[in-house]
């Protein structure tokens, strides 16, 4: 058994009692026990998402999937969508919008930073548009944008907001009924704790009505929300239904997974990844690295980003797997070769903190950044003593 730590934005680790519900004999998807199983998550799937007139989506497929089955209900060919552009992600989001015939205007902000809330409040007064879309958190950059403060200056406009959570569901605060988001949307494998291949989205009441209004046809079948709607409706009244197979055992995780997060609490959850991110970047900070976001204020508490210090290159990611972690190189194109990504989100705790300072301090050691042996650890360790800083 590989007994090395997995800290890249998604894959994560995962809890023994989520892989043992993988690991069981497949059962039917109309048995009386799968049902109530998801049934049951659909319902818990709105209390984490803070969703409670939500509609919620679980399909077979990854986050890409996701974000297309929010796109092709949403958009008609011409329809007016701002992109609130913050890294590799949104740049997705904006091609995937393109290809739906969307006429796409951007907001953009240098790497590191999020797109300001005034240049976004002009974009939406200039013009009138159907729909704006953000990424929460963008896993290039370790970015967060305010969501909350988005999704008021869309409804402020009777504009729609999507959110792509798929770096921060179940990792940072998102309360999408009381914001005022019409979607947000995620895939299994990230903070939500469970092996790829959920695609989960949650659909408010405004944006249900948009896709039952549409006149276009929608050219996917898959990804109809109201080929899924009656199935999803189904499973939460109890009863069976079918349209295609649902991934049984991933769901099964996926209970399992939700009834862990529900039972320590959504609010104890954020403040925990909070507590692990406040840790790490105190690491980070002792042991003289910088950080991809450029203020605390936009640093994500689900992954960190950060920058290699002079004179070390992108051999460090295979030196910190020699020292048993597994961490993540670049993603975002204009910066790729010079930084790393540490992911920490789902069921990462104090001691998978200490692990993996410890072995970037080895690592850094190795390749011959100067540093007091134990400064960082020493770091983490005292932010984990002293509380949320
Ligand atoms: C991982 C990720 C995706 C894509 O998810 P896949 O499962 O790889 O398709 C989309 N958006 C964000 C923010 C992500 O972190």
């Amino acid at each position: 058994m590989d007994r090395s730590l997995l800290m890249i934005p998604g894959p994560i680790e995962v809890e023994p009692e989520v892989l043992a519900a993988l690991a069981a004999k497949p059962e039917s998807h109309v048995s009386p026990a799968f049902i109530e199983r998801f049934g049951r998550c659909l319902e818990r799937l709105r209390e984490v998402f803070r969703a409670p007139e939500g509609q919620p989506f679980v399909v077979a497929g990854s986050g890409t999937l996701a974000m297309e089955l929010a796109a092709v209900n949403l958009i008609e060919p011409g329809d007016a969508v701002l992109v609130v552009n913050s890294g590799y992600f949104s740049d997705r989001y904006v091609r995937l919008l393109e290809r739906c015939g969307a006429q796409v205007t951007q907001v953009r902000a240098p790497v590191g930073h999020a797109p300001a809330l005034d240049e976004v409040a002009a974009a939406l007064d200039r013009q009138p548009f159907k729909l704006l879309v953000a990424t929460h958190v963008d896993t290039s950059t370790g970015v967060r944008v305010p969501a909350q403060e988005l999704a008021r200056l869309a409804r402020e406009r009777d504009v729609l907001s999507l959110f792509d959570g798929v770096c921060a569901t179940a990792g940072e605060r998102f309360e999408q009924g009381a914001w005022g988001a019409d979607v947000y949307l995620t895939a299994s494998q990230k903070a939500v704790g469970v092996p790829p291949g959920l695609a989960l989205v949650m659909v408010g009441p405004r944006a249900l009505a948009v896709r039952q209004a549409r006149r276009a046809p929608l050219p996917s079948l898959y990804c109809d929300w109201l080929e899924w709607l009656p199935i999803m409706q189904a499973y939460e009244a109890r009863r069976p239904a079918y349209f295609a197979t649902p991934p049984v055992n991933l769901i099964a995780a996926l209970a399992v997974s939700l009834e862990k997060l529900l039972g320590e609490g959504m609010e104890a959850v954020w403040a925990r990844h909070a507590r692990m991110a406040g840790a790490f970047r105190a690491a980070w900070q002792a042991l003289g690295l910088r950080l991809v976001p450029e203020s605390a204020e936009v640093a994500a508490n689900t992954l960190s980003a950060i920058y290699y210090p002079d004179g070390v290159d992108g051999s460090l990611v295979g030196r910190i797997r020699d020292e048993g972690v597994i961490v993540a190189g670049g993603l975002h194109p204009e910066i790729r070769e010079r930084y790393f990504r540490v992911g920490h989100m789902g069921a990462v705790r104090p001691n998978d903190v200490l692990a993996t300072v410890g072995a970037v301090e080895r690592a850094l050691h190795a390749a011959g950044h100067k540093h007091a042996a134990g400064a960082g650890v020493a770091a983490a360790q005292g932010a984990l003593v002293g509380g949320d800083e």
